[in-house]
């Protein structure tokens, strides 16, 4: 097939993209407009946890789009209930507010902590977040973001975010003062290249956070639903935060997300918080049927078998070529390459024939994994394998 040139260019240039239109998925496996088939361990960035069209979602698809698709968020209907009473009952908060993307959540958990600061902390504000950080592309969450550059790309910026280091708890408390209503962080910083909090900061900012009687909230976007090997990231250090919010593997490919917050501050008023496709029986359906496999029996086993699969062969690979190892949580896996590779290794492995694989280079000598949370065993060695082949093939 023809590459639709036309096509592209009625499209806003936002990011430069390979002349590729995938045109079918299934699985850990893409293909694209020439029949070219691609092992994916980007997977919609962390966002397809099921794989490619997984028949669970399929069905929940179809079924639910044939019966109701949108009452207005002014109705209750059953789906949203459903995933709503799913999420409250394995985890510690107690009221969710759906969303349509992770920028979407991050700005519900925004106001509802200025809400919350408003009513109980003399309108404090101020939320501190890390640097590094990356909480969505609106303007407000862009002003939460710590990524360099985003200060002032769309100046000016939504007032009240102070950026500390990550796992620095001094630098925390030194930058809290009477209008700060609360600390905000992913637990493993994303886009960053794949850092963790220590659960030691984790279990720090919880204790310092009750301490001062301010929030503690957690940017689940990519770490919630099973990426790092429990249901919830935070799950691991132990601690209950204030307010959660996830997305991308929430939905299995499909625009869904999350704003998770405890009964004490779940404080929106009627008129403070809502939007039209929020909660839609569409999307919800869809986070019932992904809910439901991860939470099914063994399967955050398997993640966790395949997490150590990964994470061994990649340290092999950073003995064997002299890398500086590898890290994170789960299936949130990054190699730490000894050199800015990372831009070649995505594009040789792209253009491999007859199968190209799909990885992505947050950073130029860090590549970063986020394969299904079901890909398999033999889908792991594969992917190790031909890595160790593009690297070999660069050095000589
Ligand atoms: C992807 C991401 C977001 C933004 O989510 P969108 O759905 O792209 O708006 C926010 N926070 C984290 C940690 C993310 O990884």
């Amino acid at each position: 097939m023809e590459f639709d040139k036309q096509g592209a260019d009625a499209l806003m240039e936002i990011t430069s993209r390979p002349e590729l239109v995938f045109t079918n998925g299934a699985g850990s496996w893409l293909t694209d407009h020439n029949g070219k088939r691609y092992l994916d361990f980007v997977q919609g960035w962390a966002v397809n946890s099921l794989g490619h069209c997984p028949p669970d979602v399929v069905r929940a698809i179809n079924e639910q789009s044939a019966r109701l698709l949108n009452p207005s968020p002014a109705f209750y209907n059953q789906p949203a209930m459903d995933l709503a009473k799913r999420l409250t009952s394995a985890s510690c908060f107690d009221r969710v507010f759906f969303a349509n993307s992770g920028a979407e959540a991050n700005e519900g958990a925004i106001k509802l902590a200025r809400k919350w600061g408003k009513l109980n902390r003399k309108g404090a504000y101020k939320i501190i977040t890390f640097e590094h950080s990356f909480h969505g592309r609106t303007l407000a969450t862009m002003s939460a973001s710590g990524k360099a550059g985003w200060d002032t790309m769309f100046a000016p910026q939504v007032d009240g975010f102070l950026k500390a280091p990550l796992n620095d708890i001094d630098a925390v408390e030194k930058l809290i003062d009477d209008e700060t209503v609360a600390v905000m962080l992913e637990p493993v910083q994303g886009e960053a290249g794949v850092i963790p909090a220590s659960n030691e900061f984790m279990q720090g900012l919880r204790n310092l956070t009750r301490q001062k009687g301010i929030l503690l909230i957690v940017d689940e976007v990519q770490t919630g639903m099973g990426r790092t090997g429990t249901l919830f990231g935070y799950q691991q250090s132990g601690i209950e935060p204030d307010i959660m919010t996830l997305a991308k593997g929430i939905g299995g490919g499909v625009p869904l997300a999350a704003l998770c917050a405890t009964e004490a501050v779940s404080c929106f008023e009627h008129g403070d918080q809502g939007g039209t496709y929020n909660g839609n029986p569409l999307s919800c359906a869809v986070g019932v049927a992904v809910f439901d496999a991860i939470t099914a029996p063994g399967f955050l086993d398997t993640v966790k078998a395949r997490s150590d699969q990964l994470s061994e062969g990649l340290i092999k690979i950073s003995e064997k070529w002299g890398m500086k190892g590898e890290r994170g949580s789960g299936l949130l896996r990054a190699l730490l390459m000894d050199r800015p590779d990372g831009a070649q290794i995505v594009s040789i492995a792209r253009d491999l024939e007859p199968e190209g694989v799909l990885l992505n280079a947050p950073r130029p000598d860090v590549l970063r994994f986020m394969p299904s949370l079901n890909v398999t065993a033999d889908e792991v060695d594969l992917l190790l394998q031909v890595l160790d082949q593009i690297i070999a093939t660069i050095r000589g």
